[in-house]
């Protein structure tokens, strides 16, 4: 379409000799889909404008924390308002108790909350009570599903990690893992296998409740029951990592919108308003081992930091003022977009399977259903990267990764939705065209 990508294309030269691959966090990268990688320069509502100022209809929603779109009023005018008070104190603020409230409210088992900087820190803290609290060892996690990049967690891991294709990371000695039990996801009997095996000795099950991290897949139905009475039964921590889902599905998480309450939760991305907050929560008898009051350490300058907090409580009280809206027009939108595009797919004879949970989606070029990592790995990749060229051609913003998955806001409106659309069926007809 002729888009000038000259200003990127500077900044990438400039960023990549000082920092590794030109990117603060591997996912940015555009390896996987080819093209230039656009740096932002402005987003508002749900449009982004990067550097060269190029517009585009963004869906990546800075992977999650955007539900509200780009620099919602609400939340800019609470970070602005912060910040003039002082940008850290090292010590406790008012807002801390009032995102605290919010999250309580918002999921039932949790009686007491700690906040901290991302959602790794938060999976890292929560499996470190788990084992206090158990006094066991053995963490199981699923295939693809991803938690953070702490040294424990990736083994089989999803988003990065399955995007450069890889089974875990350099530097992480096998011993660090010795402890992690990576299983199917969608697979219980593998999982009473593991429990037979591992007799008494594993201290949590972790899991995203929807996943996102190897593309949007979903929990069969019965799954995460099952997962919620076999932990139940052999008396481990049940762990949803909802650092993407909380607050996106539902109001209250993935745990609200299939009525199965975990022993911990880890949360992120939304409940800081798109700046960087973690948190994980549960029964005050298990959170009550966290120190001060218990011997499981976990600790943090920045933490509770005022900005963060303002700009997540700003996003969770609109979000509840207006849940009774804005999720139902999701889920509305969502569908118009992703159906329309698997029906165009379709049409045009191309192998597509659309995955959806209210506004977290993907469109996996594959004929197979995908259920988890086995048959997400079959997706054909370069069809989804001819796909996000062509897209990113005409001002759609995808995730860019066939194992990512993308998100809607409440600033996507009804017409951005016709436009994405639109683009969808050049780009698909293009793609068949190009295709082998
Ligand atoms: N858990 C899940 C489910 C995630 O999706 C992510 C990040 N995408 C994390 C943990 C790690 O969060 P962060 O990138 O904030 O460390």
């Amino acid at each position: 379409m002729g888009r000038s990508t000259e200003q990127s294309r500077k900044l990438q030269k400039r960023a990549e000799a000082m920092i590794p691959g030109g990117v603060s966090s591997p996912v940015r990268a555009f390896g996987a889909v080819g093209g230039e990688q656009r740096f932002m320069a402005r987003g508002q509502g749900a449009h982004l404008w990067d550097a060269d100022g190029n517009q585009y209809i963004d869906y990546v929603g800075s992977w999650g924390p955007l539900i509200l779109g780009h620099a919602p009023a609400s939340v800019v005018q609470a970070v602005v308002a912060a910040a003039r008070n002082g940008t850290s104190f090292g010590a406790s603020v008012a807002q801390e108790a009032d995102l605290a409230e919010l999250v309580i409210a918002a999921f039932p088992h949790i009686q007491k909350v700690r906040f901290v900087n991302s959602g790794t820190e938060a999976v890292m803290s929560a499996i470190r009570l788990a084992r206090a609290y158990t006094k066991r060892k053995f963490v199981v996690k699923f295939e693809g599903c991803y938690h953070g990049h702490a040294d424990g967690l990736l083994a089989k891991a999803g988003s990065g990690i399955a995007t450069l294709g890889i089974p875990g990371s350099a530097g992480v000695p096998q011993e660090f893992t010795q402890f992690t039990l990576a299983l199917p996801f969608n697979d219980a009997e593998t999982l009473e296998y593991a429990f037979n095996k591992f007799k008494h000795q594993i201290a949590a099950v972790i899991v995203e409740p929807v996943v996102g991290n190897m593309g949007c897949v979903p929990a069969s139905g019965g799954y995460l029951a099952a997962l919620r009475a076999i932990t139940q039964r052999e008396k481990t921590v049940l762990i949803f990592d909802e650092v993407m889902t909380g607050f996106r599905v539902a109001f209250g998480g993935a745990q609200e919108l299939y009525g199965i309450r975990p022993d911990l939760t880890t949360l992120g991305k939304i409940i800081g308003g798109g700046l960087p907050v973690g948190a994980y929560g549960g029964a005050s008898e298990i959170m009550d081992l966290v120190a001060p009051l218990g011997p499981m350490y976990q600790a943090g300058t920045l933490s509770g930091n005022p900005l963060a907090m303002a700009a997540g409580v700003a996003t969770l009280q609109t979000l509840k003022d207006k849940r009774a809206e804005i999720y139902p027009q999701l889920e509305k939108l969502s569908a118009l977009l992703v159906d329309g595009v698997a029906g165009i797919a379709k049409d045009a004879g191309i192998s597509m399977r659309a995955n959806r949970v209210g506004s977290m989606f993907t469109w996996f070029f594959t004929p197979n259903a995908v259920t988890d990592w086995t048959s997400a790995a079959k997706s054909d990749t370069q069809a989804f990267a001819r796909f996000h060229r062509a897209m990113l051609d005409q001002g759609i913003y995808l995730p860019p990764s066939q194992y990512e998955a993308a998100f809607l806001s409440a600033a996507h409106t009804e017409t951005n939705i016709q436009e994405t659309i639109a683009a969808a069926r050049k780009s698909l007809v293009k793609n068949k065209s190009a295709a082998p």
